[in-house]
């Protein structure tokens, strides 16, 4: 056998299907609908159910388009294995049902995608306790962990204010404390930064975002990176010790929160998914430096107060995410000077959408005291910075030209 060869990004996901044999010679993996998986001999089944031998059960639990998506994100991520979910939620909501007990603990970063804020808060109420700190600072996760503590969850660029938790110490902190570590990548992708190089045990992606990238599909996924010492962890069932100390964590977390709280994803959505995965980096190439023009251009405007990119020098975390990220990604927000309604500001937008999502194709832009950011009240938003005429913006892959005149001309009027 001839080694593998070490290739690209791009690449590795465009032949990745191919490469595990696909009838017919087809090229994407086809979409299978079955929810069930037919077996001649009625022993094998029996053996499947046991995991005794690979193969699919029931669609609940697995289904191959998804898995050739999983394979994939996987591999993006460097993973031992990916589990996706219906959602980005579902995959957060499964480290809760799977691995949280009544009595644990959780340090989160302060600064939060909206509904994950959410989630936390919903989990102090069934007995997890759940300390927000701001993570761009180590000390504050250092002073924070408990001998409870379980888990330390941070996002790498934070939704919407584009704060960067201290990545790297976190890592080192975690490792040393041997607490599980968890990264949300969304913002960056596997593409711009690999969670596992600052010593993430589980990532998380929402692949509805810049990995699907067209707005047509949700999914989620969570990667094991091999970094996770399993045995170190108090909560994993004596079922799920039969393999590997490695396989542990993903064993149980298929278990105890796909099969049983059942947040699978379809094989249409993976599919979409996984056509969008092609493209990605060309995509993220594009919105990237769209965005830094944008930030770049709206920063030098005076009736802009404030923008926040980590493509700025002006952003406090500018030299961090120069030293772990490719780029600066696709989103940041900012606030215009007192005056200047954000609503008629919008309104006055003719490519940029109204809209609450982000790495879509499309420029989105939402005001998010008012949407995503309004059930939580004005004093969380003002722990998270997030001021009242903020303005999230999602940057899409339109021309650059016609981009910059949009804001300028909404600007103007
Ligand atoms: C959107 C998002 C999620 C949730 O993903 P859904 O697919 O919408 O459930 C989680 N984390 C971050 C950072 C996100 O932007």
């Amino acid at each position: 056998m001839t080694t593998k060869k070490n290739y690209g990004f791009t690449t590795t996901i465009l032949h990745n299907d191919r490469r595990k044999g696909i009838e017919h010679g087809s090229l994407h993996k086809p979409v299978h609908t079955s929810v069930a998986f037919g077996y001649s001999d009625a022993r094998q089944l029996a053996s499947v159910f046991q995991g005794k031998e690979p193969g699919f059960r029931y669609g609940r639990q697995g289904n191959p388009t998804v898995s050739a998506l999983e394979d994939k994100v996987n591999k993006m991520e460097d993973g031992v294995a990916t589990l996706c979910f219906a959602t980005g939620m579902g995959a957060i909501g499964a480290v809760v049902q799977s691995l949280l007990r009544a009595g644990d603990h959780v340090v989160s970063s302060a600064f939060l995608f909206g509904n994950t804020n959410s989630l936390w808060q919903t989990v102090t109420g069934q007995g997890i306790a759940v300390s927000f700190v701001d993570a761009t600072e180590v000390a504050n996760v250092a002073a924070a962990i408990t001998p409870a503590t379980r888990i330390v969850f941070v996002e790498t660029i934070a939704n919407p204010r584009t704060q960067i938790a201290d990545l790297a110490k976190i890592g080192a902190l975690c490792k040393e404390r041997g607490i599980l570590y968890i990264v949300d990548n969304t913002m960056t992708t596997p593409y711009l930064f690999r969670p596992k190089a600052v010593g993430a045990g589980l990532v998380v992606n929402a692949l509805t975002k810049s990995i699907g990238g067209h707005g047509n599909a949700l999914g989620g996924s969570l990667t094991d990176t091999g970094v996770f010492d399993w045995t170190q962890y108090p909560n994993i069932f004596d079922n799920y010790k039969k393999a590997a100390p490695a396989q542990w964590g993903i064993a149980q977390i298929r278990a105890k929160a796909l099969r049983d709280f059942g947040a699978s994803l379809g094989p249409e959505a993976a599919h979409h998914i996984a056509v969008g995965a092609e493209t990605m980096a060309l995509r993220m190439d594009r919105t990237c430096s769209n965005a830094l023009a944008l930030a770049t251009m709206l920063a030098a405007d005076l009736r802009v107060a404030a923008v926040h990119y980590p493509g700025l020098a002006s952003h406090p975390q500018h030299a961090l995410a120069t030293d772990l990220f490719r780029s600066y990604g696709s989103l940041f927000s900012f606030e215009l000077k007192e005056g200047i309604d954000c609503f008629d500001f919008l309104n006055r937008l003719n490519l940029a959408i109204p809209a609450s999502n982000l790495g879509d194709t499309r420029t989105l832009v939402i005001p998010v005291a008012h949407t995503i950011f309004y059930e939580m009240g004005a004093e969380r938003r003002a722990s998270m910075g997030i001021a009242e005429s903020l303005i999230r913006v999602s940057v899409g892959i339109e021309d650059e030209a016609d981009l910059l005149e949009d804001f300028r001309s909404a600007l103007d009027a």
